[in-house]
């Protein structure tokens, strides 16, 4: 009970922080309504959705919509992470972030890297030690790896794309982030997204890919059948560090790859 009602107290904290940082005069009446696969944010152009479908299964139809999160109070000042127009705009705006505890483990908030304007992005779970440290996402083994899907799969280089995660701060012992932990950090993700506009994301592995998807899904049964974030289409796939463990697995991941580059009109 203690701990629910500190948990219960520290998310209040962070709410009435985050409406300070977004300059908010008026606690908003509730949450953001749940937005269905086939809306598309203003900010956002959207990529053809005709082939992105939910896919049945056997608990039931896959959510395809974004988790409900606490959504950023509208806010006319420059810097708000909601009006940010460009990257550094939104990471000038997320500034030194305390709205969640992964804040008192971090060195370095790991905001993302790559083409502002790329046609795919790749969404990970969280930073590991090594991306903590350097301050950039996935340049451990398993980025290695992803480099090498990018690079030698894709023939892109690592520049052409986006790369970023669900929270933008390490957790402690490289555990999962928490429900409240990855709901403060959401409306960062959202509005990388709403800014890259890419043609198509790539969630990688379990959680990066039921967090966007608000599903409990098994990943082996999301990754290869395409969804839709924020009304762009999603390809859940493994994550590298698990083909690190399972690298017989790789051929899945080709078999999701080929689908994304063929969405975009690259040629396998
Ligand atoms: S994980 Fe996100 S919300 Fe939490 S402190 Fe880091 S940047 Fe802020």
């Amino acid at each position: 009970m203690d701990h629910e009602i500190r948990k219960l107290a520290w998310q209040i904290a962070a709410h009435a922080e985050w409406q300070a940082m977004s300059g908010a005069r008026a606690i908003p009446e509730g949450l953001a309504p749940i937005e269905t696969a086939g809306h598309v944010p203003e900010a956002a152009t959207p990529a053809p959705t005709a082939a992105v479908r939910a896919e049945s299964v056997d608990e039931g139809s896959v959510a395809v919509s974004t988790p409900a999160v606490a959504s950023p109070a509208a806010s006319g000042r420059a810097g708000d992470v909601e009006v940010a127009t460009t990257l550094d705009g939104l990471r000038g705006a997320i500034g030194d972030c305390r709205l969640c505890r992964l804040a008192g483990g971090r060195t370095n908030i790991v905001f993302g890297v790559g083409n502002p304007r790329a046609r795919l992005m790749f969404v990970g779970e969280g930073p590991g030690r090594d991306e903590d440290l350097k301050g950039e996402p996935f340049v451990g083994r398993a980025g290695m790896l992803l480099t090498d899907i990018i690079e030698k799969g894709m023939r892109l280089s690592r520049s052409d794309v986006y790369i970023c995660n669900v929270v933008k701060c390490r957790p402690p012992d490289n555990r999962n982030p928490e429900p409240d932990e990855v709901e403060a950090c959401s409306p960062f993700l959202r509005r990388q997204i709403a800014l890259v506009q890419p043609e198509a994301i790539v969630a990688l592995g379990k959680f990066a890919a039921q967090t966007l998807l608000a599903t409990k899904t098994p990943i082996m049964r999301l990754r290869g059948t395409w969804f839709a974030y924020e009304g762009v289409p999603l390809m859940p796939t493994l994550h590298p560090a698990y083909l690190l463990r399972n690298p017989a697995d790789k051929k899945l991941v080709w078999q999701d790859i080929k689908l994304v580059m063929a969405k975009i009109g690259l040629a396998p």
